[in-house]
């Protein structure tokens, strides 16, 4: 076991593995990765989804070749997203004829970082399985890493019935959840160990068991984590929708997460039509880490739940504001000042309860409840720093952490309103620029 930077957390020692440059166990930061659902062979729209997905922050991507016309456009697809400057890792992910994609195909072989096999579709990873003896040798010839994927829906139907004829027979029988988890965990093991055989070094297999049901997917993580160590990929089958998916995704990641469990994530979740966009898995994945205190992705922004002080829309129009200012700042931010993305900025609803939490951020402000004076005491550091009114607080404001984030992470001189005990300061909005570059 290693510790993390959060010391509450004691993580489980896996192997390391390398996909493409990026490292899974081992003591290297979990990964976010996360799936397209495009039709990989429509390759300007599959190029369009990656690459997004690798700007919201997703470290890996996986891509459906689930034929030859996806196999055909994987290379094309690789190509385009290195001309446009994204060079995330590609895997693959295969379903029973893989074996013969990656033979008829070596381009598309080359061009992914990763395979990803689902024993109970391509086999059982048994000697007598051709199917994935073969998936596992052009990792071999390829120098790729795979993805041992295992899960509920395409499970191996005769292994489970291997297993529950052995039950019937045992003294002390499990329950028929039980044994599908043992079965889960079995094949997932036992395909990895097959890989081994094959010739695959155990440093490029990562496990995954996946399941919909947040409690079998714990007690079968649990398991595997005290099985083996191989590096473990968490997530759902599916999460569902909307906040559903997400809690259900947080729920189980989270738990995993606590007992040190987990190298790699990827969050389940269906888009809600013309509302939602794919990139919401990976900023879920990361608010899961960063939540956890696990990774740091972006400054955190601390708002308080409000409550009958705030019944005027202006607290909540200020939160959104400040949040999508940060978002939109940080791409610069992080590349101009690290470790910007430890920052804490808090929000508050009232001048009554809220310089509290203000004091705890690294710059917090309190603006004014129903009733109060219309006034906002910013803190920066714990201490008081300038009071806000008038018309442009949140253009105020934003200089406000602005300056801070030159300060604190670039070490530029302090502006005058980021020292204790200033009176306040008029700022004009028309003053409000973006960062330089460098
Ligand atoms: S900080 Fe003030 S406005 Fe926010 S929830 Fe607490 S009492 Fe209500």
């Amino acid at each position: 076991m290693t510790a993390t930077n959060n010391s509450s957390i004691t993580r489980r020692r896996a192997r390391q593995v390398l996909v493409g440059g990026v490292a899974i166990g081992g003591g290297a930061p979990i990964v976010v990765q996360s799936v397209t659902d495009t039709d990989t062979a429509d390759i300007a729209a599959t190029v369009a989804q990656v690459k997004a997905l690798a700007d919201a922050g997703s470290e890996l991507v996986r891509i459906s070749v689930n034929d030859a016309n996806a196999a055909r456009a994987i290379p094309a697809i690789q190509e385009q997203l290195g001309a446009l400057g994204c060079t995330v890792p590609l895997i693959g992910d295969f379903d029973s004829d893989g074996h013969k994609l990656l033979t008829n195909y070596p381009e598309c072989a080359r061009a992914l970082a990763k395979y990803r096999i689902n024993p109970g579709n391509v086999g059982k990873g048994r000697k007598d399985d051709p199917q994935f003896v073969m998936m596992i040798e052009k990792a071999i010839e390829y120098g790729k890493s795979v993805r041992i994927g295992v899960n509920s829906r395409g499970f191996d139907r005769e292994l489970l019935a291997q297993f529950m004829d052995g039950n019937a027979k045992a003294a002390d029988p499990l329950d028929a959840a039980q044994v599908m988890r043992e079965a889960l965990i079995a094949s997932a093991i036992g395909s990895a160990e097959r890989a081994e055989e094959i010739g695959l070094p155990g440093d490029r297999i990562v496990l995954a068991c996946k399941v919909p049901d947040v409690q079998a997917l714990i007690a079968i993580y649990c398991e595997l984590a005290r099985r083996c160590d191989y590096p473990l990929h968490l997530g759902l089958t599916e999460g569902g929708l909307g906040s559903e998916g997400i809690v259900a995704s947080t729920a189980a990641i989270a738990v995993l997460l606590q007992r040190g469990i987990g190298d790699t994530i990827r969050v389940s979740l269906r888009p809600e039509s013309n509302r939602g966009h794919r990139t919401s898995e990976v900023q879920v994945a990361q608010e899961i880490l960063q939540t956890m205190g696990l990774r740091s992705f972006a400054p955190q922004v601390t708002a308080c739940p409000g409550c009958g002080r705030t019944t005027s829309p202006f607290f909540l129009e200020l939160a959104d504001k400040i949040q999508a200012y940060l978002r939109t700042q940080m791409p610069l931010w992080r590349s101009c000042y690290p470790g910007v993305e430890t920052m804490n900025v808090a929000v508050m609803g009232c001048v009554v309860n809220g310089p509290g939490e203000s004091k705890m951020a690294n710059v917090g402000i309190s603006l004014p409840g129903t009733g109060e004076v219309p006034v906002a005491p910013v803190y920066v550091d714990g201490e008081k720093t300038v009071t806000l009114k008038g018309e442009h607080i949140a253009e105020e404001f934003h200089q406000i952490v602005s300056d801070y984030v030159r300060a604190t992470y670039g070490g530029e001189p302090p502006a005058a309103h980021l020292k204790p005990e200033r009176k306040s300061i008029p700022i004009r909005a028309s003053s409000i620029v973006n960062l330089p570059p460098s």
